[in-house]
């Protein structure tokens, strides 16, 4: 696209977001043009539709700011494209998907806005999303998506449990990758996982989720999972992934069981013999959140490329937590949040930064590096959705 139409996309996008109330309404009117003339694609959503709204804006958002730079921002299309095959998503969806994004854009960006060259740029926008999808989608021979059965459930933390599967075959991922997964209690409410673990020829996959209040799914996950149910994982997406032997070195900053993407990198490189040296800031709320230290301090203990560094926002448990932190923890424990802590080391500008936890944690990590000179083209995250 040139980058008139880029920048005409991107005003008339801000312009609708802006406006009070302008995103919530931008996705009813898109969802209801979308099921009105197409029933049959209503039947591939939850009834509630809780939260497909908000991420719905967010996805939006995040392939407009990444127009001028498709190269980068292809493979995360591609990696869309074929996680979306799990719902059913066939080409003929594509196009209704995005006639109906364009006449809720023109409903709510008003006649002045929505120009003739406007809509021009939308329609050219759209086929590159539309067509970089179904491309990847149509061009991949794997399964949409691989069955698994739960073979350990550990709840590690009032609000956090470790589930364990076993995949009836072996799914490949890369190590810091994430991936869609479904439930039994909560049918067709995909929810983004990344596995603690990196891929293994066994099958074998793990997972670290915390229970969102008034969350739908994660509550679910946290406090009803058995073990024998079966669940369902999609294709993996992102590009967070390990560092080539010879690649510059990293900064690591995880945060609670954002840290698992992260764990899974330094799980694949200390089965290496040669890593670039790696410093991981390891965060969470109260000690008890770094209920997996002793894991990663037993890696550094023998790979000394790592570094391991706890942080803890506050230097004492909650009252409603049961156990003591970890001995050796305690006395090591940095109380900060963990993305100013590790700012406060100064520019990491010669080292590849990786971000891992919730979106504010992350917004608020990338905000103290930059402002302690590491440079933002260096610095690398899941999308915010
Ligand atoms: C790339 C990626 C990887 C992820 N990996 C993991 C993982 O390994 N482990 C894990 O536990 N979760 C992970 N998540 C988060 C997970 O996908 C769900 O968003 C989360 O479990 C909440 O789902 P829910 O159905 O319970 O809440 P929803 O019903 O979807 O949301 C309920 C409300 O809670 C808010 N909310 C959602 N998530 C959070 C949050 N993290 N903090 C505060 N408020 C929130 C929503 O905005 C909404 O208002 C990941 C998310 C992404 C995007």
């Amino acid at each position: 696209m040139d980058p008139r139409a880029i920048s005409l996309v991107r005003t008339s996008f801000k312009a609708v977001a802006a406006v009070d109330g302008g995103p919530d309404k931008l996705t009813s009117s898109f969802y209801a043009f979308l099921f009105a003339r197409n029933p049959e694609i209503r039947e591939l959503f939850t009834a509630t539709m809780t939260g497909q709204r908000e991420r719905l804006v967010t996805a939006i958002a995040y392939v407009v700011d990444h127009l001028d730079d498709l190269e980068a921002s292809l493979p995360f299309l591609e990696q869309l494209g074929r996680d979306h095959r799990k719902y059913g998503i066939v080409d003929r969806h594509y196009a209704a998907v995005g006639a109906a994004l364009i006449l809720a854009l023109e409903r709510f960006a008003g006649t002045e806005l929505w120009t003739d060259e406007v809509a021009a740029a939308w329609d050219d926008a759209i086929a590159i999303i539309a067509g970089t999808m179904m491309n990847a989608a149509n061009a991949e021979t794997g399964p949409a998506a691989v069955g698994a059965t739960v073979i350990e459930h550990v709840e590690v933390l009032q609000d956090v449990a470790i589930i364990r599967l076993q995949l009836d075959e072996p799914l490949k991922y890369a190590a810091g990758q994430y991936i869609s997964v479904q439930v039994p209690s909560r049918p067709r409410m995909w929810r983004y996982l990344s596995p603690a673990i990196p891929a293994n020829d066994a099958g074998q996959i793990e997972f670290h989720v915390r229970r969102v209040s008034g969350g739908w799914v994660s509550p679910a996950i946290v406090q009803r999972t058995e073990v024998g149910e079966r669940w369902v994982v999609g294709s993996p997406l992102g590009s967070l992934g390990v560092a080539g032997a010879g690649g510059r070195n990293m900064l690591m900053v995880g945060s609670g069981t954002g840290l698992a993407p992260l764990r899974a990198q330094i799980m694949e490189m200390s089965a290496r013999s040669q890593n670039p040296k790696v410093h991981l800031f390891m965060g969470g709320t109260y000690p008890c959140d770094l209920y997996d230290f002793d894991t990663m301090s037993d890696i550094a203990r023998s790979n000394p490329w790592l570094t391991v560094v706890p942080v803890s926002e506050n230097d004492t448990d909650p009252w409603w937590h049961d156990g003591g932190p970890v001995p050796a923890l305690s006395r090591q424990l940095m109380p900060s949040p963990v993305g100013v802590l590790a700012a406060s080391f100064g520019s990491w500008a010669e080292r590849d930064v990786q971000i891992a936890g919730s979106p504010s944690m992350i917004a608020g990590t990338v905000d103290a590096l930059v402002a302690g000179g590491t440079p933002h083209e260096n610095i690398r995250h899941d999308p915010l959705i």
